[in-house]
């Protein structure tokens, strides 16, 4: 869907060009174009000073009465026999949120032998949970997960729901949004309700440089994901008294064009970095792969995991599944150290919810000075080799 550009109207004369914050629009010979880039953000609406421009129509769903949706779900996501750890974030989002609108929470779980699962998800306030247990969910496919996650939101209706934005939650809850016809705000780092009730999205938006708060006031459910380690995951003391429930479903919700012949565990240097309780983060200030041996070394004196900007993974110096930041890994492990990275606000994004964090850069000015808690002045060359050596020393070790 794009903006509509009346031919009638339009001069040409290329202002909305400039107005277009990602690029979407040239102008031909006789009016302007506008590419599938476009992000329906209408700033070129306004540039129009011939009002030649103007937002297609998407329907504001008022016929549609939105009382009848009540409720926090969690989608929880289970993969490889556990619940994965955004889920309990979300649920403890998800119960304040709930606790805020004075509704129940609500978790939603699919997938195959997943007797008892509920246990621990009472433990985080559930007072719902709808089990899909079916062998087409033993592996995900976007389709069926899709279908029976929406066959469940027209049944139950909803209010907000929640899921993480992991690789399985980025795959398909846009298409169930899409499906349902509602908004979808992705990788959110904040969630609250606002004083109309209304769920306020807030996420990073143009590129990092502004935090978006982001409403779906027409449409239900409203539907946010947030990433793993963004929000903290708090058990209750005592588990919630709720209740299971078994949808019976339609047959036609399992069936899929796509056949799972075999899963494989994705493997790489960067394939622990989101679970490490140490991350060593090395930026374009290692000028060379080899260098990365020494945060190597050095996250392994600490028991930790060697992350990377992006702008060392551009330059070739890191290997992308290393990437923290907006495009890359949210971590937000107890000890972060950030080696020869300036601090750019789309790398801070993906690890200022660590603990402790460490910066070393040689230039007092760079930004990462800004969101560390212990910040060295230094050339890495001499700090790092001389910290390893110092640990060895501690520890007794020959150095
Ligand atoms: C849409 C978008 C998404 C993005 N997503 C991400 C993302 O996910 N992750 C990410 O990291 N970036 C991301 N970026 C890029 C980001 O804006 C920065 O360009 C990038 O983080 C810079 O990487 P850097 O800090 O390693 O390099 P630089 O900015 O070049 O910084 C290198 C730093 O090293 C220091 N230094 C150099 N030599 C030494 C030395 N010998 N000793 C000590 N310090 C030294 C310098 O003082 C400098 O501060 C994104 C950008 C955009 C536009």
């Amino acid at each position: 869907m794009k903006p509509l550009v009346d031919k009638e109207l339009c001069v040409a004369c290329g202002e909305c060009i400039d107005a277009c914050p990602v690029g979407a629009i040239s102008v031909g010979d006789e009016c302007a174009e506008i590419s599938d880039e476009c992000t329906l953000c209408g700033m070129c609406v306004d540039a129009c000073q011939y009002g030649a421009i103007s937002m297609p129509d998407v329907g504001t769903g008022a016929d549609e009465d939105l009382s009848r949706y009540k409720g926090v779900w969690v989608f929880v996501e289970w993969r490889h026999g556990t619940v994965h750890r955004v889920s309990y974030e979300l649920l403890t989002v998800g119960r304040k949120l709930a606790e805020k609108k004075g509704t129940d929470l609500c978790a939603v779980i699919q997938g195959h032998k997943l007797d008892g699962v509920e246990k621990d998800l009472f433990r985080y306030g559930a007072k719902t949970v709808y089990v899909v247990d079916h062998p087409s969910l033993a592996h995900f496919t976007d389709e069926i997960y899709g279908n029976v996650l929406v066959e469940l939101v027209r049944r139950y209706r909803p209010e907000i729901l929640l899921a993480g934005g992991t690789s399985t939650g980025r795959s398909f809850i846009p298409r169930v949004a899409a499906m349902l016809q509602t908004g979808l705000t992705a990788d959110c780092t904040e969630l609250d309700i606002n004083d109309e009730g209304l769920l306020l999205q807030t996420r990073p938006a143009f590129g990092g440089n502004i935090m978006a708060s982001i409403l779906c006031p027409y449409r239900r459910p409203q539907i946010a994901t947030v990433r793993p380690k963004v929000l903290r995951a708090e058990p209750l003391d005592m588990p919630v008294d709720g209740q299971v429930v078994r949808p019976d479903l339609p047959g036609a919700c399992f069936v899929s064009r796509v056949e799972v012949l075999e899963e494989q565990v994705l493997e790489g240097p960067g394939a622990n970095i989101a679970e490490a309780d140490v991350v060593v983060s090395g930026g374009r200030g290692l000028q060379r792969k080899e260098n990365f041996a020494m945060l190597e070394e050095l996250a392994s004196l600490l028991n930790g995991a060697v992350g990377a900007s992006r702008g060392a993974v551009e330059a070739g110096l890191a290997d992308p599944s290393q990437q923290v930041g907006q495009t890359g890994r949210t971590v937000a492990p107890v000890l972060y150290m950030a080696v020869g990275i300036s601090g750019a606000v789309q790398h801070v994004v993906g690890m200022q919810g660590s603990k402790v964090i460490v910066a070393v850069n040689r230039d007092p000015e760079a930004p990462i000075f800004d969101v560390c808690h212990f910040g060295v002045v230094a050339d890495l060359f001499e700090f790092v080799p001389a910290f390893i050596r110092k640990i060895r020393k501690e520890r007794g070790e020959e150095v």
